[in-house]
């Protein structure tokens, strides 16, 4: 989700190796639990994995064998038998990316709905856990988070992240603290990271022009692009981190400033929240006489290398743009529904030429099987037709390492990142599915196994940290007392 008011260097594989940091090197005793430290010495993920069914780029496979080497798949093998390979129950998927987080709207689960209201009410309470966030509990409520995303199959998070600076917008001695806390986060949940830094610069557009940022918002703002752009440029990838920009939206970054954030960007991932609500549709055509795609597309960030961000209502226009420049669209469909945005033209785009993704955002649900099934069913609802995608397309979708800027993930296939996340077919809720339908029928409950990189992070359903139930009630409870 965006609230505002409605009124470094390239990235082609700098890194090149897989990651060694799970379980984390660094982590201390009183940040992470026993369980992290007693696997610390206990290195032991295998490196033959063996499936009664996975879902290959070419379709389902019997009978696979997964040899893993250096984090990455050295063969893929339909039709073997498990030998002494670890079995893995169920049907395997290539490891899911979660485009779109916010990852400290987390707290907000199941504290929004006791008085109705709209978005902009929403918006007030998830400001309310913004401003208690430092460095310490930002990094805690984001482990916890990333580790239910890992439990969910995700094997990679998208952090669309604006929560810079202090609450009254003074910088940290690292201006980039959070960001930092962000990155240790998904490394000690066992997780890559794209960090979708975000310019945020103004608080909101009208038709008459852009508002101030608000006392709440301060601390999400850089002053311009160019300090944004100079903050960013002290991040440096690492080999599960991915550094990347983000537009907070066209009602917090004035067009002025659109082709600077873009430009910098240098070929790395690029988001924007686009077009969520008719508001900033009406905002930006009353003050710029363009739609936000409209205004995007005139000052050159759509492209290959750019995602929009829920892309709900748009014009046949704005649709031909975003599918000519191949500007990828994530979906956020869960959140879409939570916050009443609307539906957004999934199929329409897609046939358009924009690819597609998926994201949990504000995660009032984390679950990218939920997301996939409900692209298709809202198209359903919407179209009074079924089958608008494939189950092939719904992975690909849940799948879309790309637009994170890790183009040798989401892939059962030798010289793939080994990511594997089997999903029990014998659950209350999946047994008697066939398995190349599975993500019409599982939801997170089901995913059994999840390897990322090679290393084995959720492992029977239990994350590597211990009691994730427990990490999230300890890093959110503090954050509403006295609220
Ligand atoms: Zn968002």
């Amino acid at each position: 989700m965006s609230p505002t008011t409605p009124t470094n260097p390239p990235t082609d594989d700098p890194v090149g190796g897989v990651s060694a940091e799970f379980p984390p090197q660094n982590a201390t005793d009183e940040v992470v639990s026993a369980g992290v430290a007693e696997r610390q010495r206990e290195p032991n993920t295998p490196t033959r994995w063996w499936a009664a069914y996975a879902l290959l780029p070419t379709g389902l496979a019997r009978d696979v064998t997964f040899e893993v080497e250096d984090g990455r798949f050295a063969s893929v093998t339909p039709d073997t038998e498990p030998g002494g390979a670890e079995r893995l129950p169920g049907v395997v998927l290539p490891g899911l990316a979660n485009a779109h987080s916010h990852a400290f709207h987390r707290a907000l689960r199941g504290r929004t709905h006791d008085r109705g209201g709209t978005f902009w009410t929403w918006r007030e309470r998830m400001y309310a856990v913004a401003r208690r966030l430092e460095p310490d509990s930002y990094l805690a409520l984001a482990r916890a988070t990333y580790a239910e995303m890992a439990l969910a199959g995700i094997a990679c998070v998208g952090e669309f992240h604006y929560l810079h600076h202090q609450p009254d917008g003074t910088p940290y001695d690292d201006p980039n603290a959070m960001g930092e806390a962000l990155r240790r986060a998904a490394r000690e949940a066992g997780i890559r990271l794209t960090l979708l830094d975000t310019c945020y610069l103004v608080g909101g557009l009208s038709a008459d022009g852009h508002a101030p940022l608000s006392p709440e918002q301060q601390r999400f703002g850089d002053g311009d692009a160019e300090r944004w752009a100079e903050r960013v440029a002290r991040l440096a990838d690492d080999a599960t981190t991915r550094i990347g920009a983000a537009i907070h939206s066209v009602r917090a970054v004035p067009r002025e400033h659109l082709a600077t954030v873009a430009t910098t960007n240098g070929g790395r991932p690029l988001h924007v929240h686009l077009s969520e609500q008719p508001a900033e549709n009406e905002a930006c055509q009353a003050f710029y006489g363009l739609t936000p795609t409209g205004l995007l597309d005139a000052e050159g960030v759509l492209g290959p290398h750019t995602t929009a961000v829920h892309a709900t209502h748009l014009t046949d226009a704005d649709i031909e743009a975003l599918g000519t420049s191949h500007t990828t669209a994530c979906f956020c469909p869960t959140t879409e529904r939570d916050l009443a945005d609307g539906i957004g033209p999934a199929r329409r785009l897609l046939d358009a030429g924009a690819p597609l993704s998926l994201g949990s955002d504000q995660h009032a649900v984390i679950d990218l099987l939920e997301e996939a099934r409900a692209l298709e069913m809202n198209e359903r609802l919407d179209t009074l037709q079924r089958g608008r995608f494939r189950p092939d397309e719904l992975l690909a979708t849940a799948t879309d390492h790309a637009c994170l800027g890790w183009t040798d993930a989401g892939r059962l296939e030798a010289g793939a990142r080994a990511d594997l996340v089997a999903v029990r077919l014998d659950t209350p809720r999946t047994a008697g599915s066939a398995p190349e339908q599975v993500l019409l029928a599982a939801t997170a409950a089901d995913v059994d196994t999840v390897v990322v990189d090679g290393r084995a992070v959720v492992t029977g359903g239990r994350h590597a940290l211990g009691d994730v139930g427990a990490l999230l009630t300890d890093a959110i409870d503090p954050l509403w007392e006295d609220q």
